[in-house]
């Protein structure tokens, strides 16, 4: 079998379309525009590209972009009062502060510090509560739009033995706790899982979400089954040349050998090109979401969980 690819990159692109009008009619009909604000601490270079792309994309689907750019040193109490008065700004209806927080900065203090209604990354406790106890929540982009793309490719999930291999706060826990509420059998797998190979070869959906270069061998996966690839890897590629500084060229790669996973399963999300240009139109999605909840309106179909 050679499997579909899910295009992730056209996805994300029909939701951000999809997001840009919700927006407008929101303008037109309410007289409001949906803002999100994001905080960064200090000048990580990963971090500092993530946070351009969130701001030129909130722009572009036509919503209000606030970018607070602290010093790395910036204490607790002033980024503290600085969501405090995000919390109480009336144009700001979904906060994200970039992670990781310089070494001095209690990250779940300052999560928990963000108003839950306002927490569009969906890290805050009272948001995995409400997840995991299957209610009305701000839903962990990355999880999120990987369900998206179950949906679309399946459409319903009932039933179906999902593994997700990783169990971390931002995306493994959350994307079980969803793949439960659409009533998959779930199992999630971690570093001490015995046998991961015979665990991952009855997955009817394969969720990887590790951060280890190609580690799922296409000898893993069930015929037909479908894989979402979260991992996002660097990895030397020689075959590339040098650069001008004499270091070998880079690639990214996910959790999952592509082309072996690839001859097995019936679908496969690509890295890049898959859940990663998602997530960031679920965090625009989320902010629309927000947006309607805040002001008592109807939500948008299809942007939630
Ligand atoms: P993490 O380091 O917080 O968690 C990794 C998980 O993998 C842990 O729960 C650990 O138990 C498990 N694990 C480690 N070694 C294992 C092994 N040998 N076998 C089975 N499980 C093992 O990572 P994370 O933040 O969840 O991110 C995972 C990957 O997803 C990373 O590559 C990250 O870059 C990527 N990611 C991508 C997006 C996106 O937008 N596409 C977003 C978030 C994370």
């Amino acid at each position: 079998m050679s499997a579909t690819v899910i295009d992730g990159k056209a996805f994300a692109a029909s939701v951000r379309e999809k997001v840009a009008g919700h927006v407008a009619r929101l303008k037109e009909e309410h007289g409001i525009t949906p803002g999100l604000a994001v905080v960064l601490v200090g000048e990580d270079p990963a971090s500092q590209v993530y946070v351009r792309s969130k701001g030129k994309m909130t722009v572009e689907v036509g919503m209000n972009s606030y970018e607070h750019k602290l010093e790395a040193d910036t204490s607790e109490a002033d980024l503290l009062a600085l969501i405090d008065r995000l919390n109480k700004d009336a144009d700001v209806h979904g906060i994200l502060v970039q992670l990781p927080l310089p070494g001095h900065l209690d990250e779940d203090l300052v999560i928990n510090a963000i108003d839950p209604a306002k927490d569009v990354d969906g890290f805050h406790i009272s948001n995995v509560g409400l997840l995991g106890t299957g209610q009305k929540s701000m839903v962990p982009c990355t999880p999120l739009g990987s369900l998206m793309m179950l949906r679309d490719h399946h459409g319903a999930l009932s039933g179906m033995n999902a593994v997700v291999i990783g169990r971390s706060n931002i995306v493994g826990k959350p994307m079980a706790q969803l793949l439960l509420g659409d009533s998959c059998t779930v199992t999630i797998a971690h570093s001490r899982t015995k046998d991961l190979p015979d665990v991952v070869r009855r997955a009817d959906i394969v969720v990887a979400a590790v951060g280890r270069p190609e580690m799922v061998p296409g000898d893993w996966i069930k015929e037909g089954a479908t894989v979402i690839d979260v991992g996002i890897n660097r990895i030397d590629a020689p075959e590339k040349g040098t650069n001008e500084d004499g270091s070998v060229k880079t690639r990214l790669v996910g959790d999952c050998h592509y082309e072996s996973c690839a001859e097995r399963a019936g679908a496969i999300t690509p890295v890049p090109g898959g859940v990663g240009p998602m997530t960031i139109a679920c965090l625009l999605a989320n902010t629309v979401t927000a947006c309607c909840r805040a002001n008592g309106l109807a939500e948008p179909e299809g942007l939630t969980a």
